[in-house]
């Protein structure tokens, strides 16, 4: 059995900054996987951040929300407390949602509130990568399952 982290949006909790559940039907199948046992939590509201919020974008080593608000130590005490979360549960594998200030593994929104992607992480996966813990992005739900060896 393989402990997986994972955004709990993914599997429709509603915990995303406009209040609005975006459930993941590949990732929810998860749950009756044979060999997987998910780990749902969310960064954001780990830091104290309510839901609804104002969404917030990366700048940086700064997060800044659409308030013009500086909103980074939130978003870092929320990484670090889903960091003791998979150590805990001895996670060694990341299913995130994409695009997230602080889950998206690949592209991030730039900062610029436009719509604009970049090249970059989100806070929390950073801090999971730099400890060691694989981060997979919501389209890559089947390479988690070939990685694990689940079936
Ligand atoms: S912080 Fe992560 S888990 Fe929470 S709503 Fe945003 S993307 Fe989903």
């Amino acid at each position: 059995m393989c402990n997986v982290l994972v955004s709990a949006c993914l599997l429709g909790v509603n915990c995303r900054y406009n209040g609005i559940p975006k459930k993941n039907e590949d990732i929810a199948r998860l749950i009756d996987t044979e060999g997987i046992h998910l780990v749902p939590v969310c960064p954001e509201q780990l830091g104290g951040m309510a839901t609804p919020r104002c969404p917030a974008e990366r700048r940086g080593q700064l997060i800044i929300n659409a308030a013009g608000e500086d909103v980074t130590a939130h978003y870092l005490r929320g990484a670090r407390e889903t960091l003791r979360i998979a150590q805990l549960y001895h996670c060694s594998v990341a299913l995130l949602k994409e695009r997230s200030p602080s889950c998206g593994s690949r592209q991030i929104y730039d900062g610029s509130f436009s719509g604009t992607l970049t090249e970059g992480a989100g806070v929390t996966a950073a801090l999971l990568r730099e400890n060691g813990i694989a981060v997979f992005g919501e389209s890559e739900a089947e390479q988690v399952v070939e990685r694990i060896g689940a079936k």
